[in-house]
């Protein structure tokens, strides 16, 4: 057939091309590692991009090879992001709260010839160094900086590398599947593993969760992205700010609610995206502050179920739209995002309250099918009933982890999530818990998810619930529901017991509250039910069997 349509690579570098061209007077307002602002615009940000490719092409870094970041959302890092992907270098984007082992591992798996880091970092990097050898480069994202220079002598200044070039620089071009980043998972189990992501499936990931029933993103937005740009990329909300031309606004180190609040209502953000832990600590900071927050029109909420009362509490109290989403690391992240369809305008609030509970529904590229859970690869009916185990694939979904041959999906292509859920028929999401949290009671499943969202939403007075599977004695396994009251809740464990009656089945119920000052996090702000399950495991086997 004669006749065809241009073809042109999906590369990173388009992106902030984009950018620079049509959007260039458009904000990048960033909160820098000593705390001071820096306004700058996607125009500056495509520049400085094109000096640093230029000072890694000097450095005699090469195409394909691994550059690290340890550092905050701030405008050095996304000028860093570009520069590396950009010049087909990939980006390794590590997560600071790693434990020094993990971080170590990471580095050397990754074989990083280059660390950009943050001030904030400059302790971590000197603790690890003498086991990275691999490491030719350490790049502070700063001007030059006395303290860092004398704790590492070796070090370069970001500010005066890209000194030393000019913007002049052409992108090259090359195969769209090339890999552009590299993100490991927070590993609470094992090692970390690595998804590589490629300019491809970043690029096909960015139109999608700017797409209205995502986020739908707009040149008219006021972005945050909260959550790290060493958590998968900030779910990729970076590449689609300037696909899009959406003022973005990085809270650098800042991430407590007083800091997000006021950046909030000083910079008029619009959307803002972060995992639960975020957003309690920034509802009671807006509460104690008194703000309205009444730029906000939507936040995004994932990486671990979002309650109730959070949805309700931003829709009620603030008039803002949550989007509760679904993804993981293997998933670039973007899964599932859960927005109303047409038929549901007509229902009342507290049903619209329901779906929007859900964790969403694919957007285009994503498929989504539910397993039995010892059968292997049988399907389940997607009724919106029956429990299966979630296996998904699409354009950016992993397909084998970074340094391994053999793929990592079942023989027919999926990707096994390792999340117990439910779907209906319009491809609404519940999930109802990792596998490896489930707690099997008397031969039945109990969702540790569901437990813990009914604690949350006991009158406010608990900021944090994790239930886990204790052994007992007659049950093999019972719930144990473990809480931190807010400092000044006196409520009780019979009051709590008692408000789990009317919504789940008796035999559901915890045994046992366990009432603690705090509850581990891992390094991407969720709760590590593995630590709590080594401590209390055993809190049961001494009880009376019932
Ligand atoms: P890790 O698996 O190491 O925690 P990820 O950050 O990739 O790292 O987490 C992915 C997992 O987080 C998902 O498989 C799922 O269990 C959980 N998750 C993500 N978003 C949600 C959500 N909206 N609701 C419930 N669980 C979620």
């Amino acid at each position: 057939m004669q006749g065809r349509m241009m073809f042109q690579p999906l590369l990173i570098s388009s992106l902030i091309e984009h950018a620079a061209q049509y959007h260039g007077d458009t904000a990048v307002i960033s909160k820098n590692t000593d705390l001071t602002m820096t306004h700058t615009t996607w125009l500056q940000i495509s520049d400085n991009a094109k000096r640093f490719a230029q000072a890694l092409n000097q450095m005699g870094i090469q195409a394909q090879d691994c550059v690290a970041t340890i550092a905050w959302n701030n405008h050095r890092h996304l000028e860093a992001w570009y520069a590396i992907s950009g010049n087909e270098m990939i980006c390794h984007t590590i997560n600071p709260r790693l434990f020094p082992e993990q971080l170590i591992f990471i580095i050397n798996d990754a074989k990083d010839r280059v660390i950009l880091f943050d001030k904030t970092f400059l302790p971590l990097i000197v603790a690890v160094k003498a086991h990275i050898p691999l490491v030719e480069h350490f790049i502070c994202l700063s001007a030059h900086d006395a303290d860092v220079a004398q704790a590492l002598p070796e070090v370069k200044f970001y500010d005066a590398l890209i000194a030393e070039q000019n913007a002049d620089f052409v992108w090259p071009i090359f195969d769209e599947t090339t890999a552009s980043s590299l993100c490991y998972t927070s590993g609470t189990t094992g090692n970390p593993k690595g998804a590589l992501y490629s300019h491809r499936s970043t690029t096909l990931h960015s139109m999608a969760i700017a797409l209205p029933d995502s986020m739908g993103l707009s040149a008219k937005d006021v972005m945050m992205p909260v959550v790290p740009m060493f958590h998968v990329n900030a779910w990729g909300t970076p590449y689609a700010a300037a696909m899009v031309g959406s003022t973005l606004v990085l809270p650098g180190p800042g991430l407590d609610g007083t800091s997000l609040v006021n950046l909030i209502d000083q910079y008029q953000v619009s959307i803002a995206l972060g995992v639960p832990t975020i957003w309690q600590g920034l509802l009671t900071a807006a509460k104690k502050l008194g703000s309205q927050l009444s730029s906000m029109k939507r936040n995004v909420v994932g990486g671990s179920a979002c309650p109730a009362s959070m949805i309700n509490t931003f829709k009620d109290v603030y008039d803002c739209d949550t989007i509760h989403a679904w993804g993981m690391t293997e998933t670039s992240p973007l899964g599932t995002a859960a927005q109303l369809k047409a038929k549901h305008l007509q229902l009342s609030d507290a049903e619209q309250v329901k779906v929007r509970l859900s964790q969403g529904r694919p957007p285009f590229g994503v498929s989504l099918r539910l397993c039995d859970q010892e059968q292997g690869t049988d399907t389940i009916k997607a009724d919106g009933e029956q429990t299966g185990n979630l296996q998904i694939k699409g354009h950016w979904i992993i397909d084998a982890y970074f340094g391994k041959d053999q793929s990592a999906l079942t023989s027919d292509g999926w990707f096994d999530t390792g999340d117990i859920a439910t779907l209906d028929a319009d491809g609404y999401l519940r999930i109802s818990d990792r596998a490896k949290d489930l707690i099997k009671s008397g031969g039945e499943w109990i969702s540790s998810v569901e437990l813990e969202n009914i604690a949350l939403d006991f009158n406010h007075d608990i900021s944090m619930a994790a239930v886990i599977a204790a052994k007992h004695p007659k049950w093999d396994e019972r719930p144990v529901l473990i809480a931190v009251r807010h400092p000044e809740s006196q409520l009780t464990e019979i009051e709590i017991l008692k408000y789990y009656a009317d919504k789940v089945a008796k035999w559901q119920i915890p045994d046992k509250v366990i009432f603690v000052e705090s509850i581990p996090l891992n390094g991407t702000g969720k709760m590590l039910k593995k630590e709590l399950r080594e401590q209390f495991e055993n809190v049961l086997m001494n009880e009376p069997s019932s």
